[in-house]
C-alpha cells in the first residue's frame, strides 16, 4: 500500500523542498484517523492543504515526513513564546515546557493541556533501513489532525520530539 512506504517516512532533503523530488506516493491520502468514525475538528481537502502550507510543511505535517536534525530555527532557539500548529494555529506547545536538548528537533515535558493526540506509527524509520523500521507514538494535533512529531525516550526522559516545521512560533516578553 503506497500510503505505508517507507520512502513517504524518509528525511526531507533540499531537494524536496524544492519541489523536484517528491514521490509520487505522497499524494495519498494522510492516515491520521484513529477509528473509521473518528474526524478531526477542521478538515481540509489535499489541495487545500497545499494551497496553505509550503512543501516543507505540507510533507511534514500531511505526510508524516521528519525534517533534516538542525534545519529548523527553532531547534536551537529559546526565547519565551508560544508555538502554534501550522496547520490549524492551536497552541500545541509552550516554551514553559521546553527541555534543552542538542540533538537537531524541537523538545517539549508535555504539550499545552488537550492540545494533542497520540497515533500509532507503526513503520516510523529514522534510519532509511527498513529492516530497522519501528514503532513509535505519533503526536498530531488535537484540531487538525497534522503531524507533529513523535514521544521519544531520551537520556531517560519521555519528551515530545517536535518537528520546528511544524510549529508557528510567537515571541511573547519574558
Ligand atoms: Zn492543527
Amino acid at each position: 500500500m503506497a500510503a505505508h512506504s517507507p520512502a513517504r517516512r524518509a528525511f526531507l532533503t533540499t531537494a524536496a523542498f524544492a519541489g523536484s523530488a517528491l514521490p509520487v506516493a505522497l499524494a495519498a491520502p494522510a492516515v491520521h484517523a484513529a477509528t473509521d468514525t473518528f474526524e478531526f475538528e477542521i478538515q481540509r481537502t489535499d489541495a487545500e492543504w497545499q494551497e496553505k502550507l509550503t512543501p516543507e510543511q505540507y510533507e511534514v505535517l500531511r505526510h508524516q515526513a521528519t525534517e533534516w536534525p538542525g534545519s529548523s530555527p527553532l531547534s536551537k532557539q529559546y526565547e519565551t513564546g508560544a508555538f502554534h500548529c501550522h496547520g490549524c494555529g492551536l497552541h500545541v506547545y509552550d516554551s514553559d515546557w521546553r527541555v534543552e536538548l542538542d540533538k537537531g528537533w524541537v523538545f517539549f515535558a508535555h504539550a499545552q493541556p488537550l492540545a494533542v493526540m497520540m497515533n500509532i506509527d507503526s513503520d516510523a524509520n529514522y534510519t532509511m533501513d527498513p529492516a530497522n523500521a519501528r514503532t513509535m507514538i505519533e503526536v498530531v494535533c488535537r484540531r487538525c489532525g497534522s503531524h507533529l512529531g513523535h514521544l521519544v525516550l531520551i537520556e531517560g526522559k519521555l519528551v515530545h520530539c517536535i518537528n520546528g516545521t511544524a510549529l508557528d512560533f510567537r515571541q511573547r516578553a519574558a
